[in-house]
């Protein structure tokens, strides 16, 4: 069985679902969100993260690197990144730690037992586990369905963070052992999910129709993004795709697009693309969306996870 990558485990959550939780971040996503703040989470193989400041162009990298992919230029260490295969090797010899790679294997077993030390935690607000990515269900499903499982028979609350993109099977294996779903819309708009978002959202809207129908806990996520869909328009397809199909929301949470993961993408030099087409929503706007999900029956909206 081909063990996911894990490129994050959160501990003391308290956005991602009911509680103080331990959230666990695959690594590889089907979509390609162009404001996604954990870029090193869209990959689904090992990726190189190099910190510029920390970085004293003292060449011990450029020695031990047996791709010969790195070279000091100005000062400091510049990647080949047609050369360098992750291989984590340079960062056992930078000891200012500007070198990093995303991505580690955990067992199930591992896994749970990192979960388990705050076992404590969960008993007293109501917490638990919340699996997040990149795309949680778009992994390997044994290992994902196998986790779950372990988790759940364990007596824990799992909750899964999705962006809905994956074959509707890896939702059904799964379903018997999940608390909540935290389900992201991000555009009604086909043309505006392919433009900002990579696919068209035919999909995630139907996936969310099936689990609802199958009896699924659900909250609905949606990242607010000026130029994408911080208008009336889209709340208002929202609300409407959700009464017309009769989907059972538990919650809403509207999210305000922030740009503070987009120093991560010189770590993997990397463009933030439409940077300039993107904006951060004011207070009053989402105020004004909390106010128009609540004014059409979903009392249970917040601003922010
Ligand atoms: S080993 Fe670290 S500090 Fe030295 S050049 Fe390489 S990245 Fe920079
Ligand atoms: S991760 Fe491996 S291949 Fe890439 S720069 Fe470091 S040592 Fe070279």
């Amino acid at each position: 069985m081909e063990t996911p990558l894990v490129f994050n485990i959160q501990k003391y959550s308290i956005h991602d679902g009911d509680g103080i939780r331990t959230s666990i971040f695959f690594k590889g996503c089907p979509l390609d969100c162009a404001w996604c703040h954990n870029p090193e989470s869209q990959r689904y193989y090992h990726e190189l993260m190099f910190f510029d400041s920390r970085c004293t162009g003292c060449g011990a990298c450029v020695a031990r690197c047996p791709q010969k992919a790195v070279s000091i230029v100005d000062g400091k260490a510049v990647t080949d990144r047609n050369l360098c295969n992750a291989c984590g090797v340079c960062t056992d010899w930078c000891y200012n730690s500007a070198r990093e790679v995303a991505g580690k294997t955990y067992t199930v077993e591992q896994l749970v037992k990192e979960a388990e030390k705050d076992r404590m935690f969960y008993e007293n607000s109501g917490g638990g586990i919340t699996l997040s990515g990149g795309e949680v269900m778009d992994q390997n499903m044994d290992y994902i369905e196998q986790l779950c499982k372990t988790l759940y028979d364990k007596g824990y609350s799992v909750d899964i963070d999705t962006c809905g993109y994956a074959p509707y099977e890896n939702f059904q294996r799964i379903l018997p052992y999940v608390d909540t779903f935290l389900y992201d819309i991000k555009a009604m708009d086909p043309k505006i999910h392919k433009e900002f978002i990579g696919t068209d959202n035919q999909l995630i809207l139907e996936n969310l129709i099936k689990l609802s129908r199958d009896g699924a806990k659900i909250n609905i996520r949606i990242p607010v993004v000026m130029g994408v869909n911080a208008d009336d328009a889209f709340m208002q397809d929202v609300i409407s795709f959700l009464k017309e199909n009769s989907i059972s929301v538990t919650q809403v949470n509207l999210l305000p697009y922030h740009n503070t993961g987009m120093h991560k993408y010189r770590k993997l030099d990397r463009a933030y693309l439409k940077e300039e087409e993107m904006g951060v929503p004011s207070g009053e706007l989402m105020e004004h969306f909390q106010a128009l999900f609540v004014e059409n029956g979903y009392s249970n909206t917040n601003i922010g996870g």
